[in-house]
């Protein structure tokens, strides 16, 4: 029988009356099955005795003493009690029974006890109110599991109808894990990890027990995942991970005759990783299942050609293409490209947000439900109510680490309505965010991945430095040598308007004295996300075509915003930044032939450790070292829109601590996979 079929009620257990049925009921707890799943959150270890002396040196102490005398102090239902105890250095310590006044019968004057607990020093005296006590005939040295308690249970009961319940079943629990992988995999049976887990024989032993438990996790959680996968797209997802993977050599390049026209029009060639990931795609697009494809590139790297390039052989096969962008600003954009470089060769463009009038829109909606559009570009009105397509057969998502993953499963589900069979449209989601190993195997473990690593010929490496507060004026004596020579710059800040007596430079404030005081005569712009979005349309377009120099703006420039022109970002209190939102602000600049530069203004008293985080960034341009550092600092949570989602619910199992696990079992659960399918 496995673990959680043990349906059997905690209240057949002896010792457990309506007191500690309710108690345990609270923690979720009913039946045996519950309660031997009630896995320790530590062990502590009474193998070994301290004296009371050594209390400061260690969490908890095990000592061995003598009872010495018993007071009270409080009145009425307050009173408590006290034992006084000695151990045999004749160090005294305290004990305070706080709704323990039992414990004067328990423990007599002149009794030899064990005691275990936290002490500390207080009034004049070593004291402890949160400790264990025992008879020392009693006790024993071994390695005791700590559990999570609700109020009035203690660890004690709970530690007697554990291992009770243990004696009682633990003989019959199977495991769920084939013994072929456990095998393999060097894991012990279930029986052996729940002994192991509540009465270890040593914390090696415990350890062992949690990180099988740990891999059983991820071994389910995968397991599905390739069930999945194979259900709906009839193979495995990649094992090759971004990392780890090799350039292969761009074998045959197949194109469609639609994409080689657009190549052919454009004023530069493609990178051979653009070739070889659009290959790739095509590869996809003609085999039977949906394609479930992440692309990874660098800021730069040019992933959104590689989008209008796999949607141009949808359009070839008259199906639509929906490509979703986070802001309005880089929809636009989107649209402005897709209609320079796809309009000429006949492809049909709409842009929809949620801002476009009713008349334009509702006549854009008929012709995207006729079939008229061939391609659609924008925010997530893209997949509102209301919006039908014709023949949905390709979604893109840009800078996907903008949407949850939730959101991400909505728009699927529009794409199977949208389509001819209900079947799920080809998806591909582009990010410049690199999504660490670990979550590349675990929320993102059902994608195929793509890397687009090298940079459009002729890119120069942005040049970064850092410049304390109170230094700015040497970064702005540059950036006006840069104006002199016909470039642009950006400059960022962290707060739209000024708050709080101004103690942070705001981009409304900046914008008056970079006009008025440091670049007079040189026109600039504010942009940020109040400003409506007409508006912010027209500005970007004066800046792109040059009328507008500078650019003051606060993190809405964040994302994929294009101006080769530009070669200068200046970011002040850059230490309000995420360092991942630093490495996408940089990559606004560096997107012509020019040199560009990159100035990180941190405020004056900003830490050693603050310091050395931006340092990163000076340091290198590679995304992947930056995210994979962002990860360190910051803890996975932010990574992918996962906490929003609850996407991840392990219980001991932590994909970023345990990544080694992870990787095990995910192989193994993949390889079992295979050959239930073989001998099918
Ligand atoms: P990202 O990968 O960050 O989304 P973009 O797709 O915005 O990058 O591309 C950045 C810039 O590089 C754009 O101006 C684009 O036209 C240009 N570009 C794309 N591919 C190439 C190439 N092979 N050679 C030169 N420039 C390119
Ligand atoms: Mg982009």
């Amino acid at each position: 029988m496995f673990l959680r079929e043990i349906q059997i009620p905690v209240s057949h257990l002896r010792g457990v009356g309506p007191t500690s049925l309710n108690q345990l009921k609270r923690l979720g707890i009913e039946t045996v099955g519950d309660l031997l799943s009630w896995w320790p959150r530590d062990w502590d270890d009474r193998t070994s005795r301290q004296s009371l002396a050594e209390f400061e040196r260690t969490k908890s102490l095990h000592s061995e003493a003598t009872v010495m005398s018993h007071d009270w102090f409080g009145f009425g239902r307050m009173r408590t009690l006290k034992i006084t105890i000695q151990d045999d250095e004749g160090t005294m310590a305290e004990l305070i029974c706080f709704n323990r006044p039992f414990l004067e019968k328990q423990y007599p004057v002149g009794s030899r006890v064990v005691v275990h607990g936290n002490f500390h020093w207080k009034y004049g005296s070593i004291q402890s109110s949160s400790f264990d006590i025992e008879l020392e005939q009693h006790a024993r040295a071994e390695l005791v599991p700590i559990y999570s308690l609700t109020a009035g249970l203690t660890n004690t009961q709970l530690r007697k109808i554990i291992s009770r319940a243990s004696s009682e079943y633990g003989r019959g629990i199977d495991s769920e894990l084939p013994q072929r992988i456990r095998e393999t995999c060097l894991l012990p049976s279930k029986q052996e990890i729940v002994k192991m887990m509540h009465a270890p024989a040593s914390l090696e032993e415990a350890q062992t027990a949690t990180r099988a438990l740990i891999f059983e996790e991820f071994f389910v959680f995968e397991y599905a995942l390739g069930k999945r996968a194979m259900e709906r797209r009839g193979k495995l997802p990649e094992l090759i991970q971004p990392e780890s993977v090799k350039i292969e050599e761009p074998a045959s390049i197949q194109l469609s005759a639609l994409q080689k026209r657009i190549i052919e029009r454009l004023p530069f060639t493609l990178t051979d990783d653009q070739l070889r990931v659009v290959s790739q795609i095509n590869h996809d697009l003609d085999s039977v299942s949906p394609m479930a494809r992440l692309l990874q590139g660098d800021v730069g790297s040019g992933k959104t050609l590689v989008a209008f390039l796999a949607a141009a052989a949808i359009a070839e096969r008259n199906g639509q293409s929906a490509l979703l962008a986070p802001t309005e600003l880089l929809a636009r954009q989107h649209a402005e490209n897709a209609a320079r470089i796809l309009e000429p060769v006949g492809i049909r463009i709409a842009f929809l947000t949620g801002n476009i009038k009713a008349t334009g829109r509702s006549r854009l909606l008929s012709e995207l439900a006729e079939g008229h559009i061939d391609i659609v570009i924008g925010t997530h009105a893209l997949f509102s109510r209301g919006v039908t397509y014709r023949n949905l057969s390709l979604v893109l998502i840009d800078e996907q680490h903008r949407f949850g993953v939730m959101q991400r499963a909505a728009i699927i589900e529009k794409g199977r309505e949208g389509s001819p069979e209900h079947q799920d449209p080809h998806l591909l989601m582009m990010s410049a965010t690199p999504i660490p190993r670990t979550l590349a195997l675990s929320v993102f473990g059902d994608l195929d991945v793509s890397v687009i690593r090298t940079m459009p010929l002729g890119r120069k490496p942005v040049i970064t430095h850092l410049a304390r507060h109170g230094n700015e004026k040497k970064v702005y004596d540059f950036v006006r040598h840069e104006l002199a020579q016909q470039r642009q710059a950006y400059f960022v800040y962290p707060l739209i308007e000024d708050q709080d007596g101004g103690s942070l430079k705001s981009a409304e404030m900046m914008k008056e004295k970079l006009e008025k005081e440091i670049f007079p005569g040189i026109t600039s712009e504010l942009i940020h996300s109040r400003i409506p979005e007409d508006e912010q349309r027209a500005i970007m377009h004066r800046f792109r075509e040059g009328s507008t120099r500078i650019l003051v703006a606060t993190s809405v420039v964040e994302v994929g915003v294009d101006v080769p022109n530009a070669t200068c970002m200046v970011i002040e209190h850059a230490e309000r930044f995420g360092l991942s939102a630093l490495h996408q602000l940089r990559g606004r600049v560096g997107r012509g032939p020019h040199q560009s530069w990159c100035f990180l203004v941190y405020s004056g008293n900003l830490t050693e450790y603050g310091k050395n985080r931006l340092k990163v960034l000076h340091e290198t341009t590679d995304g992947f070292v930056i995210a994979e550092e962002d990860l360190r600092l910051r803890g996975p949570g932010d990574v992918g829109g996962i906490q929003q989602s609850g996407y991840i619910a392990f219980t001991l199992a932590d994909p970023v601590r345990d990544a080694d696990i992870l990787e095990q079992a995910r192989t193994a659960a993949f390889s079992l996979i295979l050959e239930e399918n073989q001998s099918l």
